[in-house]
C-alpha cells in the first residue's frame, strides 16, 4: 500500500485562513506584537548561552507608528530578527512556526514566554493590509532582507539596508470599501484601544509615536 501526503492549494488555503480564522478584524496587531515579543524573548534566550550576545531588558521594545498620508502602519521590534532562510521557512510557508522550532531546540518547557505556535498568526495582517513588507536582519547575518506580499500569490525577496538586528513591518492599510472601514487601523486612539485590549500582558514596552503605553 501506498502513502500519500495531502496536497494543499496554497492560495486557497492562505484566502481562507485570512477570511476565516479571525472573526476580527482588529487582532491581526495582537498577533505583530506577539511575534514582536516573541523575537526579543528569543534573543533572551540567546544571551543565555551565547557570550557574543547582551541582554539589557530596558533596551527592548516594540514600536508602532501610523503615517495617515502613506496610509502604513509599521511595527518595528529589536528582536533576534530573521534571515534569509528564515523569512522564506516562516513568512512564506503557511503553518510552519519558527517559534515553536525555537522552543523545540531549545527545550523550553511550557510556561515560558514565547507565545507562537501554530505558524498562521502572521498571515491576519492581510485582513487590514494590501502590501505587507518585512525589513530584517537577524543577529546571525551581517545581511539585512526585505520580504515583501500582497497575500494573494506568493512574495518577494531582495537584500535590503538595515544597520540593527531586528525586523519592521509595514503594513500599507486597505482603502475602505461601502461596506468596511480600515481608516481606524491608522488612528492613535483606535490602535491604543486595540493594544490594550490584546496586549496588555506584554512583558516589553510598547511605544507609539510620542505615546508609551
Ligand atoms: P507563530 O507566531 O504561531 O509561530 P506566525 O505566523 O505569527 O506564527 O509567525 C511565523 C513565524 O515567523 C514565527 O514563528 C517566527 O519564526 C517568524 N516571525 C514572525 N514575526 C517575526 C518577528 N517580528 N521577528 C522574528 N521572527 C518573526
Ligand atoms: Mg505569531
Amino acid at each position: 500500500m501506498e502513502k500519500k501526503q495531502f496536497q494543499a492549494e496554497s492560495k486557497r488555503l492562505l484566502e481562507m485562513m485570512i477570511n476565516s480564522i479571525y472573526t476580527q478584524k482588529e487582532i491581526f496587531l495582537r498577533e505583530l506584537i506577539s511575534n514582536s515579543s516573541d523575537a526579543i524573548d528569543k534573543l533572551y534566550y540567546r544571551a543565555l548561552t551565547d557570550d557574543a550576545i547582551s541582554f539589557e531588558q530596558d533596551q527592548y521594545a516594540i514600536h508602532i507608528t501610523a503615517d495617515k498620508e502613506k496610509r502604513t502602519l509599521t511595527l518595528i521590534d529589536t528582536g533576534i530578527g530573521m534571515t534569509k532562510e528564515e523569512l522564506e521557512n516562516n513568512l512564506g510557508t503557511i503553518a510552519k512556526s519558527g517559534s515553536l522550532a525555537f522552543k523545540k531546540t531549545n527545550e523550553i518547557k511550557d510556561g515560558h514566554d514565547i507565545i507562537g505556535q501554530f505558524g498562521v498568526g502572521f498571515y491576519s495582517a492581510f485582513m487590514v493590509a494590501d502590501m505587507v513588507t518585512v525589513n530584517s536582519k537577524s543577529v546571525d547575518a551581517d545581511t539585512a532582507y526585505k520580504w515583501q506580499s500582497d497575500g494573494s500569490d506568493g512574495y518577494t525577496i531582495e537584500e535590503t539596508v538595515k544597520d540593527t538586528p531586528g525586523t519592521e513591518i509595514t503594513l500599507h492599510i486597505k482603502e475602505n470599501t461601502e461596506d468596511e472601514s480600515f481608516d481606524e487601523f491608522l488612528e492613535d486612539y483606535r490602535l491604543k484601544a486595540i493594544v490594550k485590549k490584546y496586549s496588555d500582558f506584554i512583558r516589553f514596552p510598547i511605544k507609539m509615536d510620542v505615546s508609551t503605553f
